[in-house]
């Protein structure tokens, strides 16, 4: 932060010094495909899993918390979450990246 607005300053020296008013950090949440898991749980009766959103929630959020109802009421999922399964990273699958 520090670093950014030194570089400013020294860029645009007329506007002055540089005074941060707010800032933010957060943690990215990413799968080692950087494919959300949108599943039940392999492992734990009950439990149903959505992460891994960081670079996808912003389009995907409204279709993804309908899905994780559907999985947690056991209502009609209307799509194939094959491609959100958690057991793709155990069962033996090659890890695939999606289109960049
Ligand atoms: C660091 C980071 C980077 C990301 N980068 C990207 C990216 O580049 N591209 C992308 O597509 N996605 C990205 N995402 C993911 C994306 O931000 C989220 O998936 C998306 O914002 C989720 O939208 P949402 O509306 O479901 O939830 P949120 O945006 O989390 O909104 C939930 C809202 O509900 C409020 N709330 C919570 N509890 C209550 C309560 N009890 N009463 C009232 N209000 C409440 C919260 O304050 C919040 O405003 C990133 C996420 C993070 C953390």
């Amino acid at each position: 932060m520090n670093r950014a607005c030194r570089g400013f300053e020294a860029r645009y020296p007329e506007l002055g010094p540089v005074k941060v008013k707010a800032a933010w950090a957060g943690m990215i949440d990413t799968m080692p495909d950087i494919v959300p898991v949108i599943d039940r749980s392999p492992d734990i009766e009950g439990l149903v899993i959505g992460t891994g959103m960081s670079g996808h929630g912003f389009g995907i959020g409204p279709g993804v918390g309908r899905c994780l109802a559907a999985l947690v009421t056991g209502g009609e999922l209307g799509h194939d979450l094959s491609r959100f399964r958690a057991s793709r990273f155990t069962d033996g699958s090659a890890i695939r990246l999606p289109p960049l």
